[in-house]
């Protein structure tokens, strides 16, 4: 019974720690290989047979990582609904991916500097902006800029601020007749351009650094995630 008790927790150890090196989450991956990475674990989602999400929260992992620090491979800029964690619908554990959450998944100087800071010092190669279907955010700033400037409603300062960093998507869905789906589609793409226009630091690290930016859809009722165009 001794040995039992003893060897019952060095193998768990062992175990835990095997299922968090097998995921490559000990290492900095390419940015291809993080979205190849990101790809397979949304499939595992998808299909309801979630494994790294499990094994890389696990005790080993987390001591892992809060003693010897994170490497995240890559870097999520996606929307602050509740139905949109990145762990979760990648299937990812702790120290893997880098999240920065904000209505509508835009991006002004906090923002930009979470993404830099990332980049440049944790080393994640691959920059994802993931919008979503259904999102809240753009479809709550898609009806704010087709009201009637007269009739639209009071937003405070803050709200303001995250509609009108919504407003060029709106403005070019509104012109090409998307509607709001079509609205978050563009707000990606419009963000994925803003990082490398805004961030001098994320612009050179993908001319130099192989750093590179994506965006993506999720779908909350699939659970799917479909990459865009590439953006290079
Ligand atoms: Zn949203």
């Amino acid at each position: 019974m001794k040995f039992r008790k003893l060897v019952a927790p060095v193998i768990a150890v062992a175990l835990f720690a095997s299922l968090a090196f097998a995921s490559g989450t000990t290492g900095s991956l390419s940015a291809d290989e993080a979205l190849t990475a990101l790809m397979e674990g949304n499939a595992k989602f998808v299909s309801g047979d979630v494994e790294h999400l499990v094994a890389n929260a696990q005790p080993a992992r987390r001591i892992d990582t809060g003693t010897n620090g994170q490497k995240p491979y890559a870097i999520v800029v996606t929307c602050a609904d509740s139905r949109l964690s990145p762990e979760i619908l990648f299937d990812k554990g702790i120290g893997e991916v880098f999240v920065v959450r904000v209505a509508g998944n835009v991006v002004a100087p906090h923002e930009l500097g979470s993404i830099e800071y990332a980049a440049e010092h944790l080393g994640a190669k691959l920059i994802m902006v993931l919008g979503h279907s259904k999102c809240g955010a753009v479809s709550a700033a898609y009806d704010y800029f087709t009201t009637p400037e007269a009739l639209r409603p009071e937003l405070s300062n803050n709200l303001e601020s995250i509609v009108d960093s919504i407003e060029p998507a709106v403005l070019k869905a509104v012109t090409a007749g998307t509607g709001k789906a079509g609205a978050e589609d563009i707000n990606v793409d419009e963000v994925v351009k803003q990082i490398k226009k805004k961030s001098r630091v994320i612009r050179e690290m993908t001319e130099t650094s192989g750093v590179k930016v994506v965006g993506g859809k999720y779908d909350v009722v699939t659970g799917a995630v479909s990459i865009h165009a590439d953006h290079e």
